[in-house]
């Protein structure tokens, strides 16, 4: 089963893959559009209102939230309702100061300039970005030794929006520079059905609201993997059913590509299977385990564990990695006494 083999590759992972080629048509453009984070649009509407009012750029903006949440897209929400070009690069993609000075340069007057992954921007380019945040400005020296000179060349202002999917490994001088800070939140299945009715309209696909909501709690909160099921069902409902996505073909699709009721997939079960059956529950490494799996390890930090973790199905200790009681359970065994229980979790989203 090749989906589950390479992490971008798997149906349920958050992030984005070869597979989301076609997201750009499901992005919404405006903020009615954008469905859900009702608290981060409200703050959004009167900071774009009043930027709008004094006929000067949005402060500079940073997103916090898990992959797929809908980062890139707010950005681009906020050029369009702004009237001006997003210009999209990440942290990784910036090496060095020269790249940076080279995009801002570019960039026009009041532009957006959308940095994701903004964690990954190396010390020096990073030293460069906080004069040109603060006061428009870069510093450039020229020459070389005691004759180096150090000469100013002013910017067009222009709003940044940082995105990271890690608030915590932003340095604190960057962090400071930004004058507001939206984090986002996981999606309550409900949200996920309206985004699944709006991206099944968009592709031109039938699709109940029974159906859609079966998506939606398979979905691990996040947009991008309902939209990467809708697709993926999309083919089960043309050659298994009537072309249209019910309840019926949405759960056949589902169990069909061995994804449960929570959006779990054979990956995810694996993972808790073997804590449980190789080590007792746990404590167990992460090192220890990902051999045990024969996954890499970041493939199980990066991919598994954040939604096993927000689900309370998975606790980190410093002596390593245990399952909880819910775990157990959901994979239908009966917790031992000295199971843990959960600690934290979005059960109740679900
Ligand atoms: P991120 O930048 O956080 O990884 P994206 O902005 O690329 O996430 O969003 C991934 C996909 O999910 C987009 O193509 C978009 O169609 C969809 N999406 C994200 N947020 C929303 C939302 N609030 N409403 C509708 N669709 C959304």
């Amino acid at each position: 089963m090749d989906d589950y083999d390479v992490a971008g590759s798997r149906l349920v992972s958050p992030e984005a893959g070869a597979q989301d080629a076609e997201e750009r048509g499901l992005r919404p453009r405006t903020l009615e559009e954008y469905v859900g984070q009702e608290k981060v649009k409200e703050n959004l509407r009167v900071y774009l209102e009043a930027a709008r009012l004094r006929a000067e750029p949005m402060d500079h903006i940073l997103l916090y939230g898990p992959p797929g949440l809908g980062k890139t897209t707010l950005a681009g929400i906020v050029a369009q309702e702004m009237g001006v070009q997003i210009r999209i690069t990440s942290g990784p993609a910036i090496e060095k100061p020269g790249d940076l000075a080279a995009l801002l340069t570019n960039l026009q007057e009041g532009d957006v300039l959308f940095i994701d992954e903004i964690h990954r921007l190396s010390r020096q380019v990073e030293e460069v970005l906080y004069p040109a945040l603060e006061d428009f400005a870069l510093d450039i020296m020229i020459g070389k030794g005691p004759s180096a000179q150090s000469i100013r060349i002013n910017l067009p202002r222009f709003t940044l929006i940082g995105a990271t999917t890690r608030a915590g490994q932003l340095t604190g001088p960057l962090r400071d520079r930004f004058g507001v800070l939206l984090k986002l939140e996981l999606y309550s299945p409900d949200e996920l059905a309206r985004i699944v009715r709006r991206s099944a309209g968009i592709l031109g696909q039938p699709c109940t609201d029974e159906g859609a909501l079966e998506l939606a709690r398979c979905s691990r909160g996040t947009p991008r993997v309902a939209n990467r099921l809708l697709k993926r069902v999309r083919d089960f409902a043309v050659v298994l059913g009537d072309g249209s996505i019910d309840k019926k073909t949405a759960l056949l699709a589902l169990k069909r590509m061995d994804i449960d009721a929570l959006g779990l997939d054979e990956l995810d079960r694996s993972l808790l299977r073997a804590v449980i059956e190789l080590y007792g529950g746990g404590p167990v490494g992460l090192d220890t385990l990902a051999a045990a799996l024969g996954e890499e390890a970041v493939t199980l930090e990066d991919v598994c564990e954040p939604y096993l973790m927000q689900m309370g199905f998975l606790t980190r200790t410093p002596r390593g990695r245990c399952v909880t009681r819910l775990a157990y359970r959901h994979l239908g065994m009966a917790p031992p006494p000295e199971a843990q229980p959960a600690e934290t979790g979005q059960q109740s989203l679900f």
